[in-house]
């Protein structure tokens, strides 16, 4: 029997083809076929009994690839809503669903928070409260709010568990699998045979084999980072996003799906429980609370013991250095106590920038609009952005000075600093640079937990998950790396930034201390977050985004457009604009403008942004400009919807 197919693939374009096919062929598998003068694999997302019309040779389909359907139909539906939203092919949108097809999270092992989540606990009042609130429905959205170590972990899976019980299955997010390595541990003692964990370290042929276990009922529990909110449950029952405010929930690249809108999707679809949490909500859920569209519960307390910590401030305008008297005093005095320190900085590397003392000229990658970063220990300058490397110039290419100086620091050089104020203490530095090796993340931090190491110095790797019970004090040594980006979430992200710093300090045992170091201690993000005064915060930053119309009062498209040469990247970029000029009464154009990071490996980079209260039309007309647009070969066009980064 003959079936006529019709097919998607994994390119840009926004079409079905049809092809006829000598066997049998499901719906919503792949097949191996002709496509161009390649052979692409495609999915079925529609089998006809007849070719269509007006067609006399159809290509045929070359081999099936699968036995039996890998996508059911919400599934596809699930995947058609996502190509309109994100402006995609569904083509697209369907193979960034299959897990680990991206570059989407590292395969390192770290240390997570979950010690003892193998073993069920006496839920604290307040977890009971939570608890019963979420599942006095069979849906609805809920957010759990409150402290790191304040107990949210236990009540996520007790939740998870009732909802096996009423035979449906959980989705279980967390921004990175690598760090949550002890969560898998524990979940797989909790729900034994049941737990799927998806990740990008799995070979092909074991990820089909767990989207398959997920498919047919077999794991109704499923763990794993931003794709997991596809995973093909048949009666998906909770949806779990753990540290919702995380930005590795938005992905970087075609498709940019946010895992938290498709999880607010789904679980309207589904008519499942939504369940998100966080000790620093995003400022767009926090606003949710409060419309009441989504339920708060709040922990307060830390049912382990331990208790918040002591903050204070430093202004760095009035010190020598980055290590100020303020926080050289408390490490003296905290390491004496035999206890152990955390300094986090946003920055590796040695130094910043490297710069003419005499001219100011700053060395910049020549790919890359962005000043280079002197590594020490190698003795290179290297971009940050694309990789590039070159040796520290002798004398300033633009006034021929030898006096070249490293200025600003990074960790490589903070950890210089350390070794000299305190020589007889054992310092380790975790950043991307030092955890090269496989598992030196992972020993390292066992070594720090364990009380081989008096001080932990360290990046965005640090300040996350880590669980030590002897850290007494934690310090941000600069507030200021995030504060100053040119994006209107800076404010948002620095505060998040510092407490989950915090975070850190006193989990256990209730002394902890806590240094934020700034050369603007009083803007809001800096002062509020120091003074733990979360819900003041977000009413300012509410405010502020209020009057200035950002997001959550606004929508917001980004226009990226990347090419080789620059005055053919504008020249798009206007003609860009021009042509969205008609359906102006329906958003506000900002730009066309050079992006705040102009050039990325080789590539200049301009970008519109939309700012529109009427999501719909603004969405329309985009899609109208787009599909009309002829784009010249060597320029790209991406397009953003909700972007959460505008650099
Ligand atoms: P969060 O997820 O909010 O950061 P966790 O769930 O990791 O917090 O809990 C922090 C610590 O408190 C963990 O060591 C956990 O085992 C412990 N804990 C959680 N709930 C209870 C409870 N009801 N009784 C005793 N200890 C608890
Ligand atoms: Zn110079
Ligand atoms: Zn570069």
């Amino acid at each position: 029997m003959v079936t006529y197919p019709q097919i998607v693939f994994n390119v840009p374009l926004n079409r079905r083809f049809s092809y006829s096919c000598e066997q049998e062929v499901f719906l919503g598998s792949r097949v191996k076929a002709p496509f161009g003068k390649r052979r692409l694999i495609g999915c079925v997302v529609a089998v006809d009994s007849h070719p269509p019309e007006g067609v006399d040779t159809l290509k045929s389909v070359e081999s099936l690839v699968d036995k039996e359907p890998l996508f059911g139909e919400d599934t596809l539906e699930l995947a058609q809503w996502m190509a309109n939203l994100c402006m995609c092919s569904l083509g697209e949108a369907l193979f960034s669903m299959l897990p680990g097809g991206k570059r989407e999270s590292k395969k390192l092992q770290e240390e997570g928070d979950q010690e003892a989540s193998s073993q069920p606990r006496i839920l604290t009042d307040q977890q009971q409260v939570a608890l019963d609130g979420i599942l006095s429905r069979q849906d609805g959205w809920n957010y759990l709010y409150g402290l790191t170590g304040s107990g949210k972990t236990e009540v996520f899976l007790r939740a998870a568990e009732a909802t096996i019980e009423e035979g449906r299955g959980v989705i279980y997010l967390v921004p990175e699998i690598a760090l949550s390595h002890q969560l898998v541990d524990g979940l797989k003692t909790r729900f034994p045979g049941k737990v799927a964990v998806i990740h990008s370290g799995l070979t092909p042929s074991r990820r089909l084999a767990e989207w398959n276990r997920i498919r047919n009922g077999e794991a109704p529990f499923v763990l794993g980072a931003r794709s997991a909110v596809f995973a093909p449950l048949p009666h998906l029952g909770l949806l779990i996003l753990d540290e919702e405010h995380e930005g590795s929930y938005k992905s970087g690249s075609t498709p940019r799906y946010h895992a938290r809108q498709v999880a607010m999707r789904r679980s309207r679809v589904s008519q499942a429980r939504l369940l998100m949490g966080s000790a620093t909500p995003s400022v767009e859920s926090w606003f949710l609370m409060n419309r009441g569209s989504m339920t708060r519960h709040t922990l307060t307390g830390r049912p382990a013991g331990g208790a918040p910590p002591t903050v204070q401030v430093v202004n760095l305008a009035g010190e020598q250095n980055v290590f100020s008297k303020t926080l050289v005093q408390a490490m003296s005095r905290v390491l004496g106590e035999g206890r152990q320190v955390l300094l986090f900085l946003n920055r590796r590397g040695f130094s910043y920038q490297y710069a003419c003392q005499a001219c100011g000229e700053e060395v910049h990658c020549r790919h890359c609009s962005v000043p280079l970063t002197y590594h020490k220990a190698r003795r290179a300058m290297v971009c940050h952005y694309c990789g590039y490397r070159t040796a520290p110039p002798h004398s300033c290419p633009e006034c021929g000075s030898v006096e070249m100086r490293a200025a600003g620091f990074g960790t490589e050089r903070i950890e210089e600093d350390v070794a000299r104020l305190f020589p007889e203490k054992k310092v380790l530095r975790l950043d991307a640079d030092a955890v090269k090796r496989k598992g030196a993340l992972e020993e390292g931090l066992r070594d720090f937990r364990e009380g081989r190491i008096d001080i932990l110095l360290g990046t965005q790797m640090v300040a996350k998950g880590l669980n030590a019970p002897g850290v007494k004090l934690a310090a941000v040594l600069s507030a200021d790396t995030s504060l100053n980006l040119p994006d209107f979430r800076s404010s948002e992200r620095t505060f998040a930034l510092i407490l989950q710093v915090a975070g850190r300090a006193g989990r256990f045992i209730p002394d902890g201390e806590v240094i934020v170091q700034s050369f603007r201690p009083s803007s809001p993000a800096v002062r509020l977050a120091a003074e733990g005064q979360v819900e003041e915060f977000y009413a300012q930053e509410i405010e502020e985004r209020q009057m200035l119309g950002f997001p959550p009062f606004s929508r917001l498209f980004r226009i990226t457009i990347r090419g080789k040469l620059e005055a053919r990247v504008r020249s798009l970029a206007q003609s860009f604009a021009s042509d969205l000029a008609p359906y102006q009464q329906d958003f506000e154009v900002l730009g066309p403008a050079e992006c705040p990071i102009g050039r990325i490996s080789e590539q200049y980079r301009w970008h519109i942004i939309l700012r529109t209260e009427a999501f719909d039309r603004t969405h329309a007309a985009l899609n109208a400009v787009l599909q009309s647009l002829k784009v010249p070969h060597g320029l790209y066009v991406e397009v953003d919807v909700d972007p959460v980064s505008l650099l």
